[in-house]
């Protein structure tokens, strides 16, 4: 495992071979006849309790998930937080039985049954903050589950398991590392039921596809190229500093951060001024050092290719770019925030998710015309609008065709609401009770008239 604040080798962490995977789904195979008949209640207990055993060695994940994430410390505490936080959430929902018809005709019933055998796979952004929702959703309905982290990071996904050791019966939760290779296996496997998956859109293609042979459910979480609408009547100063975290969190390897920003022509240049200045000051670098704002780039490859980007973003004519646009004259991958004006669609920068610290700022005249650009796109995640009338930016953000919009704010996911994307950013949503049902399958129960 590469540390990519420095680019060297850390740890070193085994791929699952083919006859492990085989024995993890046996064991979630078997493991799910006595787990699936437990009440929600013997469940809840074990998940809380898998909750407190994280917090217990939340200083221990937050440091190997900097380490091998390259995230800065706080935000890799934050993150471990958030997951459990999640799980804390998820357990206090309660799926009842619905009553849809209670007469003299009969009384009929649906109730929600658990699935079998969930494979979740995730991605290396935050790989925390995916895998607790995808196992308390999934083990909470009364499944049990193989998770694959990805292979660029593993190893604090494979701590959780260790925890999970100690408090959930042999053969609930199997946590395999692995690679492209493993991701496949589980998607073909007739003994997995369910895909929850998060990731690019090509494998989310992948994974649809592979799925269809035993007709697996799947919940897709995919890539996003959200656009922030900013409207004329804001005050720059007030809204750049959250416009850039949303921006630049993660060092832009957020699925839903803000990834291209049309701005109104009455405050474009003002708004863009600010967004540069910020960049300027933030503090890029390791981690694990004290007051470090962003860390690097994850892997080399994604590394290499939002380079490639910005070698194409500085080709393009008329491009201007206010800030950053090198990388680093350091060790690990590292690359300066970059603001990006004068650069319009038909571009990689703003077609494409570039999935780092690199940000292209549009400029309209006409929110028709700004409306119409930001939907003119294959993704579909998230979008905002800003603006000082909040009534007016509700109108507009219901505009825009994706899965969540918000007004004068960007990015966040709570595991209290539906999380999911429309067109090719997803399938199906996470989280709430909804996320929860798409770990369940719903059964009519037919009664006749007087019982
Ligand atoms: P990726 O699609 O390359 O890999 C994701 C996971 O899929 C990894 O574990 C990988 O090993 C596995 N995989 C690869 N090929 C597979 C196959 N054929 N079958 C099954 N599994 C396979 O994505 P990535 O580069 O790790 O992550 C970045 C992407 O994830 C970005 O597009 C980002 O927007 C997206 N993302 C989406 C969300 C969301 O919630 N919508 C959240 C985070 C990241």
């Amino acid at each position: 495992m590469v540390n990519p604040a420095t680019g060297e080798v850390f740890a070193q962490c085994p791929d699952a071979s083919r006859a492990q995977f085989e024995q993890a789904v046996d064991a979630a195979r078997h493991a799910y006849v006595n787990w699936s008949r437990m009440s929600f209640e013997e469940r809840r207990r074990m998940l809380a309790r898998l909750a407190d055993a994280m917090e217990a060695r939340l200083e221990e994940m937050a440091t190997l998930l900097t380490l091998e994430q390259g995230k800065p410390i706080a935000a890799a505490r934050a993150e471990i937080e958030r997951g459990i936080g999640i799980i804390r959430h998820l357990i206090t929902i309660v799926i009842e039985p619905e009553v849809l018809r209670n007469d003299s005709g009969g009384r009929v019933e649906l109730r929600y049954k658990s699935l079998g055998v969930v494979g979740g796979i995730a991605p290396w952004n935050v790989p925390i903050v995916l895998a607790a929702p995808k196992l308390a959703s999934a083990l909470y309905t009364g499944n049990t589950m193989v998770l694959k982290p990805s292979p660029y990071t593993p190893l604090t996904t494979l701590l959780l398991g260790e925890i999970a050791c100690d408090i959930l019966p042999p053969g609930v939760l199997n946590i395999l590392a692995g690679g492209n290779e493993l991701g496949q296996w589980m998607t073909e496997h007739p003994g997995i039921d369910k895909i929850t998956f998060t990731g690019s859109i090509a494998t989310g293609k992948k994974v649809m596809a592979s799925a269809a042979a035993n007709m697996k459910r799947v919940t897709l979480e995919l890539g996003g190229n959200d656009a922030a609408i900013v409207l004329g009547d804001v005050e720059p100063k007030e809204i750049a500093r959250r416009i850039f975290q949303a921006a630049f969190a993660n060092s832009g390897q957020v699925c839903q951060a803000i990834k291209r920003l049309y701005v109104h022509d009455d405050v474009y240049e003002a708004l863009l001024t600010k967004l540069a200045t910020i960049a300027r000051q933030v503090k890029v670098g390791d981690g694990l050092d004290e007051g470090v704002d962003y860390g690097p780039i994850q892997n080399r490859t994604q590394y290499e290719r939002v380079l490639e980007i910005l070698d194409d973003t500085a080709r393009q004519p008329g491009v201007r770019i206010l800030a950053g646009g090198h990388v680093m004259d350091r060790p690990g991958y590292f690359i300066e925030p970059t603001i990006v004006a004068g650069i319009g669609e038909g571009t990689r920068l703003v077609d494409e998710e570039p999935f780092g610290p690199v940000l292209p700022v549009l400029r309209f005249s006409d929110i028709d015309d700004a409306v119409t650009r930001a939907n003119d796109s294959r993704f579909g995640l998230g979008g905002s609008v800003w603006t000082k009338d909040l009534a007016m930016g509700a109108d507009i953000a219901a505009r825009l065709e994706t899965g969540v919009a918000w007004v004068n704010h960007h990015l966040g996911v709570s595991a209290e609401y539906p999380f999911g994307g429309v067109k090719e950013s997803g399938v199906g949503r996470a989280n709430g009770v909804m996320g929860l049902k798409r770990n369940m399958e719903p059964q009519l129960i037919v009664l006749p008239a007087g019982s």
